[in-house]
């Protein structure tokens, strides 16, 4: 997802988002999620089926989900299985119902979502349901396990007045008039998705579809008002769906709606269907890189996801290195330049103040991930190893990276074990110093010139040891500049280079490839 800058600081101050543990007594195979939504008040009523398989014997279903508590959160009204109710504990965020077979459950329930669904009014005034689940809010509204590394299918049916239409994640399968004022839609799924991204959006919408687009249906899902300026800018996800699907591999859903919505984020990158923030419209084509991060993250997160939240850059740093590259792309070198000189300031500032590594497990409020280790440090990750492999080997690397942990988890080693094995460059140490340790190389440049010989001296002044690969520009007043480079791997190196003028100035990676602080 994207950060809603302007809100950005206040979330993370107000609302934090505590980690759920993983669950690996149990592995869910398929939800099936009904769901009915009504005008009068906001209570959802639900029937969740849960498809599961113990992965040792166990007598207890231990399930995420947000019991009421002063008038918020939802309220069991029976579990059933093969027909028998079964017994149960729901208390704070936890359900444990005793069962020792592995048939299906079917879980009705009724209660005001506290979050994770938001029901409130959009900037219209209008009626709106939308579920935002980053990073396990869902079970504020769903019960399942809320953690990425239990992928399910998902179905949604979802009976709400016929006056919204709903968009949710999966293929569209069924639309019914049940009454004279209500709808129902059912949305599927036959592929396995992290809980973060399986969502509903119901409201009034004005959508357009524009056709397939690298054979993925595309349409614009947006606020009636907002539908000239909405289609207009939304139709910037051809190009960007076009490019990643060539780059990466075919997209990996069904569907890809792009949807305006009041996600508390800038943007959120649920599966087939993105839910932007409600001023991603406006019109000018402001938010086409917001677009681009949503759109690849639909390979990187939602179907190549990360095993675990410290492995976050999996997903962020991927979306925003991808956008990077969509840019470069779109705009040239220059624009990628531009926004990985940005990307550095932003991971500079940050470690200023914050002393983690990328891969962070210290966390145990999940939006404080939402940081620039995980976004830009990650993207500039990216950047250097493509750079040190080259385009061809980071491409293939890619792609092999995608093709095996589709529809799956990875870790950070497993995405270092695909850049070795197509590069043949042991990344032990790349790996280590750039995802283990914090900060970055801050640099000094030194260097004197006599008899035709040019010293220079490269000091490193942060704590941590880097390794890395540096380019000089040399810029002289009679001739033309030169560029050079070293191998750095010690704290501070000196080298002399022969020439026949002395260098009126020497710039600090001219072509934007390494991730380091200058020493003034
Ligand atoms: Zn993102």
């Amino acid at each position: 997802m994207k950060r809603n800058f302007s809100l950005f600081c206040l979330l993370n101050f107000l609302a934090p988002v505590l980690l759920l543990a993983q669950n690996p007594k149990v592995d869910i195979l398929e939800y099936e999620f009904h769901l009915k939504l009504n005008d009068e008040n906001d209570v959802i009523k639900g029937n969740a089926i849960i498809d599961f398989q113990y992965n040792e014997d166990a007598d207890v279903l231990e399930l995420d989900f947000a019991a009421e508590e002063n008038g918020k959160g939802m309220i069991i009204d029976s579990i059933l299985q093969n027909g028998k109710q079964l017994k149960f504990q729901h208390s704070q965020e936890k359900l444990n119902i005793n069962t020792s077979s592995e048939d299906e459950i079917s879980i009705f329930y009724h209660g005001i979502p506290e979050d994770g669904l938001i029901i409130s009014e959009n900037k219209y005034g209008d009626r709106t349901f939308f579920g935002d689940n980053w990073p396990n809010r869902a079970h504020l509204w769903l019960p399942l396990i809320d953690h990425p590394s239990d992928k399910a299918k998902v179905s949604f049916y979802v009976t709400a007045p016929s006056k919204y239409q709903v968009v949710a994640t999966g293929t569209l399968q069924e639309i019914t008039n049940i009454d004279d004022e209500n709808s129902l839609y059912v949305y599927a799924t036959p592929l396995e998705l992290p809980t973060k991204v399986m969502v509903i959006g119901v409201a009034e919408f004005a959508v357009q579809h524009l056709g397939e687009i690298a054979k993925i249906p595309l349409s614009s899902w947006v606020y009636p008002e907002n539908k000239e300026a909405g289609f207009y800018d939304y139709a910037q996800a051809e190009e960007i769906l076009q490019f990643f699907s060539e780059k990466i591999a075919p997209f990996p859903f069904t569907k890809l709606a792009n949807v305006q919505s009041t996600t508390r984020y800038g943007g959120m990158e649920n599966a087939g269907n993105i839910f932007y923030f409600e001023n991603s419209v406006d019109g000018k084509r402001s938010s086409e890189f917001l677009l681009a991060h949503e759109i690849a993250h639909q390979w990187f997160g939602d179907s190549a996801s990360e095993d675990d939240w410290s492995h976050l850059w999996l997903s962020e740093g991927f979306a925003t290195y991808f956008t990077d590259l969509y840019a470069e792309h779109q705009y040239g070198k220059s624009k990628l330049d531009e926004k990985l000189q940005q990307e550095r300031r932003q991971v500079i500032g940050f470690s200023q103040s914050t002393k983690t590594a990328v891969i962070d497990s210290s966390r145990t409020n999940l939006m404080e991930l939402l940081n620039p280790n995980s976004y830009q440090k990650g993207a500039w990750i990216l950047h250097m190893l493509r750079r040190k492999v080259g385009d061809e080997n980071f491409w293939k690397t890619i792609q092999q990276y995608y093709q095996k942990y589709k529809f799956s988890n990875a870790t950070s080693e497993d995405l270092k074990v695909e850049f070795e094995a197509v590069s043949g460059i042991n990344l032990n140490q790349f790996f280590k110093q750039w995802l283990t340790q914090y900060g970055q190389p801050k640099i000094k440049l030194e260097y004197s010139y006599k008899n035709g010989k040019l010293k220079i001296t490269v000091q490193q002044l942060q704590k941590n040891d880097f390794e890395f690969p540096i380019e000089l520009q040399l810029n002289y007043a009679t001739k033309d500049a030169e560029i050079i480079d070293f191998n750095i791997t010690k704290k501070k190196e000196t080298f002399e280079i022969e020439t026949s003028e002395k260098p009126i100035s020497i710039d600090l990676d001219p072509n934007t490839n390494l991730l380091f602080e200058e020493a003034l």
